[in-house]
């Protein structure tokens, strides 16, 4: 087995079972807190000595939450109340929800009635994040944020300890976007599934122990002859893009990932905090610099469309791979505008329904592979 296998086999073993890592955190004596979508400042729970956990939903049936949610809520939403209500995030000290979409909001309150063993900590982000009211909400959020951990920990958050966490983190980030760069340039040694499973993983690791390994995967891949890539590639855009299924449907067409747009990868790690001497008021920087993004307020429509366009021409894809999640909104909202944006810069794109409940992968390869063909054409 050649190094980088080696490595990445270590980050299939997390992502694939991500209860065994909680649960032999816990039997470390950790405290675990469950971190749903979307921008929860985990410093603060890595401040307060323990181990941040990302609840992104997982692929399956959804049967419980369905007393709580009509149908037409997104899978993501209903499959983390799922989680809650059949027991498998039992053993988390808490979990911190945010409410920045339609359905987050409901699920804030289904979360916190369904299940009331874990201790519940409501967030809520300002829309209006660069203004200056803006960032001192932020603040002000942050605020109680930290003190219902400091409960759940027992132990206060320093500065110090905040600071510390914020190195932790911006190091993570840049390690992971490191990596999606030399992932985009060595399709030949990283499949999409793989790429997928490194990110992934780093939700359910401690930071410090997931850039340990990345860092040494990002080396080996660094020390590659350039890539004599016959395949072609793409950017993905969405808000998660775990599935196995179709990732794999990417890998037997020859298209690679050069780059994504996709909430639960290089969304969730472009910014980074700023390290100054109030790391209270440096996370709402980053929050306030946060852009681009289907979750946020932004006045200006084009402006996504055109980070889109430039992330395309930057890294070399060929082409957009839109993966829009059934029933959500900000994500349906804003499709028509970044349709309009890669028509007139002549991307090719085809848009493929995707959520955490599919099974049947049909549809979807028959539309990769014609977009394969398109893609191809243009080599
Ligand atoms: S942003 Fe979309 S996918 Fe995410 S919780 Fe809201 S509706 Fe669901």
């Amino acid at each position: 087995m050649s190094k980088i296998d080696e490595l990445l086999t270590k980050f299939q073993e997390i992502a694939s079972d991500p209860k065994a890592r909680m649960d032999s955190y816990i039997a470390q004596g950790k405290k675990v807190i469950g971190c749903f979508p979307y921008y929860v400042p985990e410093e603060l729970v890595l401040a307060a000595d323990m181990v941040p956990f990302g609840v992104w939903g997982t692929h399956g049936i959804i049967n419980a939450a369905k007393e709580y949610f009509p149908s037409f809520y997104c899978t993501i939403a209903q499959m983390n109340l799922e989680l809650g209500l059949t027991g498998k995030l039992d053993g988390l000290s808490g979990v911190i929800v945010t409410s920045m979409c339609d359905t987050l909001r409901p699920l804030t309150q289904n979360f916190r009635v369904g299940v009331p063993n874990i201790p519940f900590i409501f967030m809520s982000h300002p829309q209006n994040r660069k203004l200056k009211c803006g960032i001192d909400f932020t603040i002000s959020q942050n605020k109680e944020v930290k003190e219902k951990l400091e409960k759940i920990a027992g132990t206060k958050i320093t500065d110090e300890k905040l600071k510390e966490a914020i190195k932790v983190y911006n190091t993570s980030r840049a390690a992971r976007r490191k990596f999606v760069k030399l992932a985009g340039e060595h399709p030949e040694a990283i499949t999409p599934l793989q790429r997928s499973t490194v990110l992934k993983s780093a939700y359910f690791m401690l930071k410090d122990e997931h850039t340990a390994i990345l860092n040494e995967l990002n080396a080996e891949l660094e020390k590659l002859p350039a890539s004599d890539w016959k395949g072609t590639k793409i950017l993905t855009s969405g808000i998660i893009a775990d599935s196995e299924s179709l990732l794999k449907i990417f890998e037997d067409n020859k298209m690679a990932i050069a780059a994504d747009d996709v909430a639960h990868e290089s969304r969730s790690f472009r910014i980074d905090v700023p390290e100054n001497d109030d790391p209270m008021l440096a996370l709402a920087l980053q929050f306030a610099e946060q852009d681009c993004d289907t979750l946020l307020y932004d006045p200006d429509i084009n402006k996504r469309p055109g980070h889109i366009v430039n992330l395309v021409k930057e890294s070399g894809a060929q082409g957009v791979v839109i993966l829009m999640m059934q029933f959500c909104d900000p994500e349906e909202i804003e499709y028509p505008s970044l349709k309009k944006g890669l028509e007139e810069a002549g991307i090719p794109y085809v848009m493929i329904g995707f959520d955490q409940q599919m099974s049947d992968f049909g549809q979807a390869k028959t539309s990769i592979q014609a977009f394969s063909d398109v893609l191809n054409t243009q080599n």
